[in-house]
Order: structure tokens, then C-alpha cells, then sequence
């Protein structure tokens, strides 16, 4: 009898310290990496070209991108920069209750003239990925505009190659110019140093990584779809379709 009472009780401890213990590891894991949407646009345009269904596709319209950003600031949520991304997961800064940062690829002359003002509207900071190389042709922005915007302490740039390379498919030494160059270019334009890299088409690879975390690289951003879960040099992102309804956004955050 006695031996049973402590086989039952036995159990019941194990039962109850495992329990114990699973919810402990399980909060400090929540509170210490919690997931953060990293959210992807390309363009904010009001754009309905029936030819072009991959642009209609990378376009969120301006009324849209509007709801969107309201849907944020009245829900809680903070913007913040890769940078703080970094610092929280370094537990080097504190976690806003909702963090979600806002990215940009490609440069596009809409950001200046169509999000920005938007974000301003929200006080909302936002990261740029910039093709250094393409910069001041058509449709894009120039450094002019870049400095303006940086000036606003609103934006962060950071880098995505020089000519928005397919970074594994180009020879070696081609591909480390790509990641140098752009990363020195950005830093002598706004006098702020680019630690990440998103890279274009979201293509890299083993070697991609390791070249871009030798050439000063903390992390690399990718188009695989996810929520961040710490800095890597493969982190996925949350992208944000035109016609996406303002529910889908939600339900994505
Ligand atoms: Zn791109």
C-alpha cells in the first residue's frame, strides 16, 4: 500500500514539475524572441495595368497602404528599425508591446512621393532596401531625396547590392563587389553604416552568407514567408500584396 501511495506520488510530482517547468521555458522563450513581422512592400501606387499582372501584384494602392498603416497605429503596434530589431533580440533594448517593422525593396520614386508621406502622417519608421547602382534612373529615387528622407529620422537605408544582382548566379568576385560596393556606398551617402542586406529576388546561399557576414553583415533578409525570430543571415518576411484585403493584412501581422 505504502509503495503504491508513493508510486502515485511520484507521478504526480513529475507530472506537476514538468508542467511547472514547461510553462517557465515556455514564457521566457515568448517574452525574450517573441516573433516580429518583418513586412515587405514594393510599390505604393495606385496602378491597374491589365498587362502587367506581377505589377499590379508588387503595388499597394495609396488608400490602401493608408487603412494599413491606420490598422497599426490603432491597434498598438510600434515600427521600429533592423537595427532595434537587433538590439531586442540582443536584449540590448526593450520590446515595444507590438513590434512590426515596415521594409521597402527596390528604391522606387513612389516611396518618396506616395508612402512616405503616409508614414509621416503616423509617425512611423520604416526601412529602405536600396539598389545603390540604380539610383536616380527612371522610376527610382535619387540621393538627393534619399538624404531628405533620412534626415526625417524616420527611414533607415540599408542594402540590396548595387544593381539588384542574382547573387548566387554571378562569379564570386562579382558577387562580393555587389555586397561591398552597395554597403560603402550607403555609408559614404548618408554617413550611417548598413548592417543588413536584403537580398534581390530573396536568392542566396551558402556561400552568399558567408561572404555577406565577412564583409561586416549582421543579418540577411530573405522573401521566404515567416515572422523574424531572432537575427540571421536567412531571416523570412511577411509580404504585402496589392489587393490584399485589410483582414488578410491582419491576419498576417
Ligand atoms: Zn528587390
Amino acid at each position: 500500500m505504502n509503495q503504491l501511495r508513493y508510486k502515485i506520488f511520484i507521478l504526480v510530482f513529475t507530472l506537476l514539475t514538468s508542467i511547472f517547468f514547461s510553462q517557465v521555458v515556455h514564457k521566457s522563450y515568448a517574452s525574450a524572441r517573441a516573433a516580429i513581422p518583418i513586412l515587405m512592400y514594393h510599390y505604393i501606387r495606385d496602378y491597374n495595368n491589365p498587362n502587367d499582372k506581377s505589377g499590379i501584384m508588387l503595388s499597394v494602392s495609396t488608400s490602401n497602404f493608408d487603412q494599413q498603416m491606420n490598422y497599426l497605429s490603432t491597434h498598438g503596434y510600434t515600427p521600429i528599425t533592423l537595427d532595434t530589431l537587433a538590439a531586442i533580440y540582443a536584449n540590448q533594448a526593450a520590446a515595444p508591446a507590438k513590434p512590426v517593422v515596415i521594409t521597402f525593396d527596390d528604391g522606387y520614386i513612389d516611396f518618396y512621393t506616395n508612402a512616405f508621406p503616409i508614414l509621416r502622417k503616423y509617425n512611423f519608421h520604416s526601412v529602405a532596401f536600396i539598389p545603390t547602382g540604380l539610383i536616380g534612373s527612371g522610376g527610382q529615387m535619387n540621393w538627393d531625396q534619399i538624404k531628405e528622407l533620412q534626415r526625417s529620422g524616420l527611414v533607415s537605408f540599408e542594402a540590396h547590392t548595387i544593381f539588384h544582382a542574382y547573387l548566387p548566379q554571378i562569379s564570386y568576385q562579382q558577387m562580393i563587389k555587389e555586397l561591398q560596393e552597395s554597403k560603402n556606398t550607403l555609408q559614404s551617402q548618408t554617413g550611417i553604416v548598413a548592417n543588413f542586406v536584403a537580398y534581390p529576388y530573396g536568392a542566396s546561399n551558402g556561400t552568399v552568407i558567408k561572404a555577406a557576414q565577412t564583409l561586416g553583415y549582421i543579418g540577411g533578409i530573405g522573401t521566404w514567408f515567416g515572422k523574424a525570430n531572432g537575427i540571421t543571415m536567412n531571416m523570412p518576411r511577411v509580404r504585402v500584396n496589392g489587393g490584399f484585403p485589410l483582414s488578410l493584412f491582419a491576419s498576417r501581422l
